[in-house]
């Protein structure tokens, strides 16, 4: 079996890598260690409105909810509403993520990809440093493909990268811990609610997002050096206990997210790292489904280009890493700031600044117009983020 370039991991990033490149004419495997894809989802659903449709045409088939704000609590229990125009790009729709991650794949097979599911990428084909293929498992049954382009979109836990010989271990300061309910029999409206504070998520935030009239995704994030002392499934009981202690759980997943700046390099001879394998999420928000398809897109299209030219090696990739990071690592960089000062305020700090903005007219800020706000009562830190927002 040979091919001109095979995915590992059929998430949103690998998906539209594999839809990218097979319709610029390329020979495309994807391959998906689970039976089915899209499930189980180990995702809250949320996707920036404006961010999203820059990337596809929005099917209702796939939106759960349109969301019109975000409800955002101090740990006092201070809280600041911000409204659909103005809740900024963090969350506009919820998705419906079984469906949509099934659909992304659909769309790279109408183009031509091939999809071998419940198959698991278990090394690579090397001769010196060059990749020739992938090893696979399927089954009980171990056998080989030929490529001289592999992309790893194997997500968080990603071995490709590390098989290549990049560094993708993620410090304690840099991960979210992560446990979700869904749940039935819960009073949502169509709001986003994030909750701050070490009562409930330490260095991170717990979240109700909206799932329909009475449903909705309950979960919460603790940053990795803080997951020792307390398992993320015992903050998120305590969490459900004091949000919704009537609802009913329906489904559970616990997995980690990238809080870190991308993976460096995300490229090797012969192969590109996407999505969450390159630590592609948000380091403030965690989402990272929108810059994980965003890194499909772009490491597609060098793909194609590293295909004309039989160029496959870092030298040529590197033009992927720095597209990408020509386009998001401003905000990388403001965001992980921006991260890093959070996670050294105390929750009087924080509740305290949630009382001064009070007053503000909220309606006018936008969620990084709240983070400045946030920040203005210290001018050293204001300062610092000015390179950022100019
Ligand atoms: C609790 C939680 C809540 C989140 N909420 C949000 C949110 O609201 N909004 C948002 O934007 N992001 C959110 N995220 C992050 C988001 O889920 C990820 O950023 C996104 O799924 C990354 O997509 P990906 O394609 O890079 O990786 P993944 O979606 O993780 O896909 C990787 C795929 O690779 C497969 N795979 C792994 N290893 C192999 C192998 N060896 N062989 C074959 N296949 C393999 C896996 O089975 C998987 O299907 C959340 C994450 C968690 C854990």
């Amino acid at each position: 079996m040979e091919y001109d370039a095979v995915v590992i991991g059929a998430g949103p990033s690998g998906s539209f890598c594999a839809k990218t490149m097979a319709e610029g004419g390329l020979r495309v495997l994807l391959v998906e260690k689970k039976q089915e894809i899209g499930a189980p989802v180990r995702c809250a659903e949320g996707v920036g409105k404006e961010d999203f449709l820059e990337l596809v045409d929005v099917d209702r088939r796939w939106i759960s909810v349109e969301i019109e704000g975000a409800v955002i609590y101090a740990p006092d229990g201070t809280k600041i509403t911000m409204s659909r125009e103005h809740s900024g790009n963090e969350v506009g729709y919820v998705l419906e993520r079984k469906i949509f991650d099934r659909h992304l794949a659909e769309e790279a097979a109408k183009a031509g990809a091939e999809i071998m599911v419940k198959t698991r990428a278990i090394g690579l084909l090397k001769e010196g440093n060059k990749i020739k293929g992938v090893k696979l498992s399927r089954m009980g049954e171990i056998f080989e493909v030929e490529s001289n382009l592999v992309i790893g979109a194997d997500g968080v836990e990603s071995l490709v990268g590390r098989w290549a010989g990049i560094n993708t271990a993620l410090k304690p300061n840099d991960v979210e811990s992560c446990a979700q309910y869904l749940v039935k029999g819960i009073d949502v409206k169509p709001y986003c609610e994030f909750y701050l504070g070490s009562r409930f998520a330490p260095g991170g935030y717990a979240w109700v997002f909206p799932k329909g009239r009475d449903m909705a995704n309950v979960g919460l994030g603790v940053l990795g050096k803080y997951s020792g002392e307390k398992k993320p499934i015992e903050y998120l009981n305590e969490f459900l206990e004091f949000r919704c202690p009537e609802a009913k759980v329906v489904e559970l997943i616990v997995g980690a997210v990238p809080v870190a700046m991308p993976v460096e390099p995300m490229v090797a001879d012969g192969l590109m790292l996407v999505g969450d394998a390159a630590h592609l999420a948000d380091p403030i928000t965690g989402g990272g489904i929108l810059n994980g398809m965003d890194s499909g897109r772009i490491a597609g299209k060098v793909a194609i280009e590293a295909k004309r030219r039989d160029d496959f090696s870092a030298g040529f990739l590197k033009r992927y890493e720095k597209e990408f990071m020509e386009k998001h690592g401003k905000i990388f960089k403001r965001n992980y700031f921006i991260k890093e000062k959070l996670m050294g305020m105390s929750d009087e700090e924080i509740s305290e600044i949630f009382r001064a903005l009070k007053d503000v007219n909220i309606e006018d800020l936008s969620v990084f117009g709240l983070i400045k706000e946030m920040f203005r009562k210290n001018p050293k830190i204001l300062f610092e983020l000015r390179k950022y927002f100019l």
